[in-house]
């Protein structure tokens, strides 16, 4: 049976073809720069890669592309071949605490939630309708990031201690993000050594140019790193994470800014980019740092001492860790952070193997066999459970 996975963004439209359940991917690829003057598709198949510009006016045209392309590459013969697509969607508040079959009702939950990510959420909406119009009669899923995490945290853990009526009123509180990769990672750790999640307490740091850190207790969410946007926890890429949040009026009058514009510069001009004055990527940072640039050294060390920061609540919080796992674009890919991180969990028991930690892109372990607590890179991988929802979800 084939099932699509879909993350659209306000521009983009990434996917992959399962069959499944064997969860083989039959096609991959993205649609970039829908809504501009000129955009292109990416379509990966069989180890080969093509690009196609063309102009993309809006998503339903690049939707009907796709589906074109599926039937003239001979990936599917016909379209009744798609049983379900499933659509990413960042912010599912405190409806969600599952995947949900996409209908009015839970269309108009995650409309009601574009307050809260502005940019996703109603971009998902814009995907899911472009769907709906191709493939009126194929159930589509909506999989939630935050879902996993609403599912797990108690109110200790997502209440902020502020006026309790902005909770009752507006709901302020945590919700967390990359939720569908904390899981993965958790429940792919647990696979890898022939252990039972349900008794494992796992760190899991998602770091890429979004990062989150989350504490996974027996398969479910403890406490997780970003808020009630992505804009707290670490430093990423252009975000600064957890800061005081006076910063923002103090900038406000010194540089005579609203503060949606100083929120702004928090999330996009922070993180990496602002303290390095170099680069929101890491791969520019660490060559920077070969080249002896302090302050390049400077930020990735303030992100892994505030990593290893989290990681030593989350020991306190649930009374001991099991494993901690690296993931996503820079925990998957950067040698360097990983080693920096786990130096400074030296206290927690933690030694890792140099001559191990090499890999990239596969999932390996690179601590030392007396390690109180196992090291691993595990690469995350949101779509294959995207897969697994949309599967099980259309079957019932
Ligand atoms: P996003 O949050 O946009 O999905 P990714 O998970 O793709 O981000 O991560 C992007 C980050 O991964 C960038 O900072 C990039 O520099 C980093 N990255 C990718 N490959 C490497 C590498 N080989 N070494 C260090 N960092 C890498």
């Amino acid at each position: 049976m084939k099932i699509m996975a879909i993350n659209c963004g306000s521009s983009s439209l990434k996917f992959k073809l399962y069959e499944m359940p064997e969860e083989k991917v039959l096609t991959s690829g993205l649609f970039e720069r829908i809504g501009m003057k000129m955009g292109d598709y990416v379509f990966k198949q069989d180890g080969t890669k093509d690009v196609t510009e063309i102009a993309l006016p809006d998503h339903s045209v690049a939707v009907e592309i796709l589906l074109k392309e599926l039937i003239r590459r001979n990936i599917i013969k016909s379209l009744d071949e798609i049983k379900g697509v499933g659509h990413r969607v960042v912010q599912g508040g405190k409806y969600f605490t599952e995947s949900a079959l996409v209908t009015e009702e839970s269309k108009a939950h995650v409309k009601e939630l574009i307050d809260l990510a502005p940019l996703h959420n109603k971009a998902h909406l814009i995907g899911v309708e472009a769907f709906e119009k191709a493939l009126p009669n194929v159930k589509q899923i909506f999989v939630f990031d935050t879902a996993y995490h609403n599912r797990g945290m108690e109110p200790e853990a997502y209440m902020y201690a502020v006026p309790y009526y902005w909770y009752t009123e507006y709901g302020i509180r945590k919700y967390g993000a990359h939720g569908t990769s904390h899981e993965y990672i958790a429940n792919e750790y647990a696979r890898l050594t022939n252990q039972d999640v349900t008794k494992l307490k796992i760190v899991s740091c998602h770091i890429g140019n979004g990062a989150s850190i989350c504490a996974n207790m027996y398969g479910k969410c403890k406490d997780t790193s970003m808020g009630l946007t992505p804009l707290e926890g670490i430093p990423m890429g252009t975000r600064t994470g957890n800061i005081d949040p006076t910063v923002v009026s103090y900038i406000c009058e010194k540089e005579n800014k609203d503060p949606k514009t100083v929120v702004n510069e928090l999330n996009k001009k922070s993180g990496y980019l602002g303290v390095s004055e170099i680069s929101s990527d890491c791969r520019d940072l660490e060559d920077a740092i070969a080249l002896g640039n302090e302050r390049a050294k400077l930020t990735l060390d303030i992100q892994a001492k505030r990593i290893a920061d989290y990681i030593g609540s989350y020991y306190v919080l649930m009374e001991g860790i099991d494993a901690i796992c690296f993931s996503a674009g820079i925990g998957e890919n950067s040698p360097y952070v990983r080693k920096i991180i786990c130096d400074r969990l030296k206290v927690l028991g933690v030694k890792i193997d140099d001559n191990l930690n090499t890999g990239r892109g596969i999932p390996f372990r690179f601590s030392t066999p007396d390690s109180k607590i196992d090291i691993w890179n595990i690469p995350t991988d949101e779509e294959v459970v995207i897969a697994r929802d949309t599967l099980r979800l259309t079957q019932k």
